[in-house]
């Protein structure tokens, strides 16, 4: 899950980091309440509130002299969409705009901690060449990318501290500035879950301060049952409305660019018959597991949830009744198909516990689906029938 800017520099205060004093504006009317919160007297920077980075090189981040050219951004984009490098061609919708105190800024460094699967740990990153072309510098001139490992308590010797400090050429006070930043970034990253956390650009102001201009936190998915002031804050705007969905439902969805819906029990059966259509020149339209303890309730939901997805010309269902009962999985497709008006082709194949049962109860339901008994079959007939 991934935290707006300005939700994540509220948890910074909270590890007493450097960040800007901002003003939030979800309103038109808000600005002159937002611009009254922070000190405006040399202008301010307007940022767009959205979960990307790259707002800068869209004007999603903009240096504001006056009042006048605040109410230019939030009319230019509140209530508008984002697009960036890193969204998709539809972008995201922009609610919440920041106002912040501007900062003097002599260089712009990069610092994140991230999951390091190669190194099987928490890995800090550091460069003197932060911004807006983080990416470009580390293809070009990896070499300007500083890196080192935390330990299993998710803490970075004294000495690393050191030779990064040296590294970027700190005085003594921004030595202990960085390792003041740094440890208490290990802090946050261990305290809430986070799988990512990004400062980029970390600045060193014109008066020689370390400051963090922007920040990007992501945290564990599989964390949030116990980070539940974390996720109240998610944002449902800034995600696929139906993974959303999903996720409510308990159900592990992944929306792909195809045109076959797939749902099927398991993770790795659900990949196999991905891989499946795949072979049989078809196109997966999702990734859909509905989990190993699939009710009736929740097949009926991913189906729907397989069908507002405009792309699916036909679904093939791929069950194998271990733990989970097939008749129950054909109660629930009935279910859907009777509540929604389908008429594209669907295939299912059902295998295991109750599958005979299933297979009946689908038969005598007197709909259009059509059993197959083994994945290759079945794979091949849904594919033949989008075409
Ligand atoms: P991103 O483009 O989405 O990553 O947004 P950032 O928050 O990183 O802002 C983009 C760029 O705007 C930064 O790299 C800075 O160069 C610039 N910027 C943001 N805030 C300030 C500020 O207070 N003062 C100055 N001088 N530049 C700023
Ligand atoms: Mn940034």
């Amino acid at each position: 899950m991934n935290l707006h800017e300005y939700q994540a520099k509220e948890l910074f205060e909270e590890y007493d980091l450097p960040v800007s004093r901002r003003g939030i504006i979800s309103e038109k009317d808000q600005i002159q309440e937002a611009l009254e919160s922070i000190n405006f007297s040399n202008g301010c920077v307007a940022k767009v509130q959205a979960h990307t980075g790259g707002r800068g090189k869209v004007g999603g981040v903009k240096l504001c002299k006056t009042i006048e050219d605040v109410q230019q951004f939030v009319d230019q984009w509140l209530g508008k969409r984002i697009k960036t490098i890193q969204t998709d061609e539809n972008g995201l919708p922009v609610n919440v705009i920041s106002v912040e105190e501007l900062t003097d800024v002599d260089k712009e460094l990069y610092l994140s901690l991230v999951i390091d699967r190669g190194a099987k740990c928490v890995s800090i990153i550091l460069s003197e060449a932060g911004g807006m072309n983080i990416e470009e510098v580390a293809e070009k001139t990896p070499e300007k990318i500083l890196k080192a490992e935390l330990n299993s308590n998710f803490k970075i010797s004294s000495d690393q501290i050191s030779l990064f400090a040296r590294n970027l050429s700190f005085n003594k006070t921004q030595e202990s500035e960085f390792k003041h930043i740094v440890e208490n970034c290990c802090k946050i990253f261990k305290d809430k879950d986070l799988s990512l956390l990004e400062i980029n650009p970390l600045v060193i102001t014109r008066a020689g301060a370390l400051h963090c201009l922007d920040a990007k936190l992501n945290i564990d998915e599989n964390a949030l049952f116990r980070q539940e002031k974390i996720a109240e804050k998610r944002d449902a705007s800034q995600e696929d409305s139906r993974e959303f969905e999903a996720k409510q439902n308990d159900l592990s969805y992944v929306a792909l660019d195809g045109n076959i819906g797939c749902m099927v029990n398991g993770a790795g059966l659900a990949m196999g018959t991905m891989d499946t259509i795949k072979l049989y020149d078809g196109e997966p339209a999702n990734f859909l597991d509905v989990g190993g303890t699939a009710t009736k309730e929740r097949v009926s939901s991913a189906f729907k949830l397989i069908l507002s997805d405009k792309n699916v010309k036909g679904i093939l269902v791929n069950i194998f009744g271990g733990i989970v009962r097939c008749d129950l999985i054909a109660e629930g497709i009935i279910e859907a198909i009777k509540e929604i008006n389908v008429e594209i082709p669907i295939v299912v194949r059902l295998q295991g516990n109750q599958s005979n049962l299933g297979k009946r109860i689908l038969n005598e339901s007197g709909l259009n689906v059509i059993g197959e008994d083994s994945l290759q079959l079945a794979a091949k007939k849904i594919v033949d029938l989008v075409k």
